[in-house]
């Protein structure tokens, strides 16, 4: 006879059940094929619009289309297509050179009081994952729970960015993620300029020691500081592009989706070609339909 299945973990099901359903996934196939998600992963299963072979070296560069400037707007270009993985690059090779680690890093940063927002802090939060992943998250910086724990992304935001991590067939553990700005925000309002100031080489040094495949920011804060632009995240959500070699792609940040559960599917979409990257099955769907309460 069937085990009955624990409360906590029906809960469990029903609430992922609804995440899905919320980015437009209604139907679920079994995997038959036994292939891990690891398996699936390898590298050379990564499907490129533009053949590898047609490429030219640093193709990567040369095929982006110029950003959509406006003054002052200084956004990194972006392509049209899925850009092939880019050379290895001078970053990588300074990086085995300088030898720079996670703990190197976390021992640099100190007990930081670089900026004003070391007053009200409670815990510096560093980062959490996998110091090798494929995979970087990039928040904008800790909230109340955050600041208790010392983690990033585990109130009501990281439950939803746990979610989608969860969606594209991943854990928490096998990603990395972190903020532009280590310290709380007062009130949790937008780190000021001096205060992303003060924190970005250690977001840089973080970003060259995990050396990612591909770099999602999360919001407008996150983009824009990565990016050099002031334009607004809405302006080139789900474009692939290029922070110091490595592909970034933006998208929506979790604590706006819990306002505009609709822009989940925007969203979805954005992660799918993350996936499609990084040789992760997407799972197919149909858009949830518009106005379904969520
Ligand atoms: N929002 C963020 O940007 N980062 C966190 O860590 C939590 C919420």
């Amino acid at each position: 006879m069937d085990q009955p299945i624990p409360e906590a973990l029906q809960d469990n099901l029903r609430q992922r059940l609804k995440y899905y359903q919320d980015i437009g996934i209604e139907l679920f196939f079994r995997d038959r094929t036994g292939a891990s998600p690891a398996q699936a992963s390898s590298e050379n299963s990564v499907p490129h619009t533009v053949p590898q072979s047609e490429a030219a070296p640093g193709a990567f560069r040369k095929i982006a289309r110029p950003p959509m400037s406006r003054p002052g707007s200084n956004v990194a270009p972006s392509v049209g297509v899925l850009p092939p993985p880019p050379k290895p690059s001078l970053f990588d090779a300074m990086d085995k050179i300088s030898g720079d680690t996670l703990l190197k890093i976390r021992d640099d940063l100190g007990d930081c009081t670089r900026c004003k927002l070391h007053g009200g802090r409670h815990t510096i939060v560093f980062g959490d994952g996998n110091p090798k992943a494929d995979l970087v998250f990039v928040g904008e910086g800790p909230g109340h729970d955050e600041d208790m724990q010392g983690l990033p992304f585990v109130g009501r935001a990281g439950k939803l960015l746990t979610q989608m991590i969860e969606a594209m067939g991943l854990q928490r553990k096998d990603v990395y993620i972190c903020n532009v700005v280590k310290c709380r925000p007062p009130e949790n309002r937008a780190p000021e300029k001096d205060e992303v100031g003060a924190c970005l080489p250690f977001l840089q040094r973080q970003l060259d020691a995990i050396a990612p495949k591909v770099i999602v920011c999360l919001g407008s804060i996150a983009a824009q500081t990565l990016l050099q632009t002031n334009r607004g995240v809405s302006h080139y959500r789900g474009e692939w592009l290029e922070y110091r070699g490595r592909r970034l792609i933006a998208t929506y940040h979790p604590a706006y989706l819990l306002r505009n559960p609709n822009a989940k599917s925007e969203v979805w979409k954005d992660l799918q070609k993350v996936m499609a990257v990084l040789g992760l099955e997407v799972k197919r769907g149909r858009p949830a339909a518009p106005g379904k309460p969520s």
